[in-house]
């Protein structure tokens, strides 16, 4: 079987974004592929994180992804921090990283900003810890949203390099892109892509936002000041944006949007795509709450396969470790 490797940052309750451009996908994929899926705390830890925040998110980063529908039994559902060999292998995939390549990421670029001077070794590394976790897994699929293309692309580069170098030790992965909601863009500012981690909670609607509060952030998204409603990214990229979303959640053509909002206002439109949202999102609410409350469950669920995906990652670090030169004895 082929393998699917992704994961989740537990730096804020995932939104439709995250749910429509990538989680959606791995519960789709999990049924064909051998899959690994897992939330990064070493990759949250780059941005400033309340610790006691952070471990109550990974706890519900694992409830809500099994609400979403990744299911235990077929896949592998573990926390970054419980499998060492993701700092290992990356420290020897930073020996063949240049500077050069990480200063273009533009994920380093938007966040960085936020650091002010003193930025962080960590969030400047991200990419290479990135590459570490998807090779480690000898991934042959690597299903995100648009925003980590470049970073999977370096994933690719080291691979090639490092065999290059050393000779074959890891399969060179590609990312997989679903057919729609790749790029959901913010509430706020349709020209940015909705992030959990955004200060202005307008700007996301969170898979875990009450149906009252959903439409409210949907009246209040931004858009432009003509009256009809048609997708053109360029130049309506608010309304091409809740086009989008409305089409994720009801599984309707951009077509059949159009046709169903000729000749009403915006008001209209954003009522009818908030409510659909909410809709879609209650029973994976209950679900969740469900799933939050059975603390025993969740904390076995991270033991058994943090220890599977250690016995994966094992076998790629020691191969890694013998081609570089170390000692086994
Ligand atoms: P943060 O702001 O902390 O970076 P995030 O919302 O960007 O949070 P990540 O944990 O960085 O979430 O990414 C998880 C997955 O969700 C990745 O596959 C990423 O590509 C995808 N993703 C994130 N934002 C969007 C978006 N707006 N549209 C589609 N996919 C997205
Ligand atoms: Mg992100």
């Amino acid at each position: 079987k082929k393998i699917v490797y992704s994961g989740i940052q537990p730096s804020g309750t995932f939104t439709i974004g995250n749910y429509f451009g990538a989680m959606r996908n791995w519960v789709n994929l999990q049924e064909d592929y051998r899959s690994v899926f897992c939330v990064v705390d070493l990759h949250a830890i780059t941005m400033p994180q309340n610790p006691e925040e952070l471990r109550r998110r990974t706890y519900e980063s694992i409830a809500l992804l099994m609400a979403l529908g990744i299911d235990p039994e077929k896949s592998i559902l573990y926390v970054q921090s419980m499998v060492p060999e993701h700092c290992e292998l990356t420290w020897i995939l930073n020996c063949c990283t240049y500077m050069g390549e990480l200063s273009r990421m533009t994920q380093f670029k938007d966040k960085s900003q936020k650091q002010g001077e003193n930025i962080r070794v960590g969030l400047f590394d991200y990419p290479v810890l990135m590459a570490a976790d998807i090779l480690l897994y000898q991934t042959d699929l690597v299903p995100v949203g648009n925003d980590q293309r470049q970073h999977v692309e370096l994933a690719r580069d080291i691979a090639i390099r490092f065999n290059q170098q050393f000779g074959e030790t890891f399969k060179v992965p590609e990312a997989y892109f679903g057919e729609s909601g790749a790029r959901i863009m913010s509430l706020q500012d349709p020209t940015r892509k909705m992030s959990k981690s955004d200060e202005n909670t307008n700007g996301f609607i969170s898979l875990l936002d009450d149906p009252k509060s959903i439409v409210k952030k949907f009246k209040r998204a931004v858009t432009d000041s003509e009256m009809d409603v048609h997708h053109d990214r360029e130049n309506k990229p608010g309304v091409s944006n809740l086009m989008e979303i409305y089409a994720c959640a009801t599984e309707n053509s951009l077509e059949a949007i159009t046709a169903e909002f000729a000749g009403k206002g915006y008001g209209d439109f954003k009522k009818t795509v908030g409510e659909a949202v909410a809709e879609s999102l209650l029973p994976v609410q209950k679900d969740y709450q469900r799933l939050l409350k059975e603390t025993d469950y969740l904390n076995q669920i991270m033991r058994t396969h943090a220890e599977k995906a250690s016995m994966m990652a094992w076998k790629t670090l020691a191969k890694a470790r013998e081609k570089v030169g170390f000692v086994t004895v």
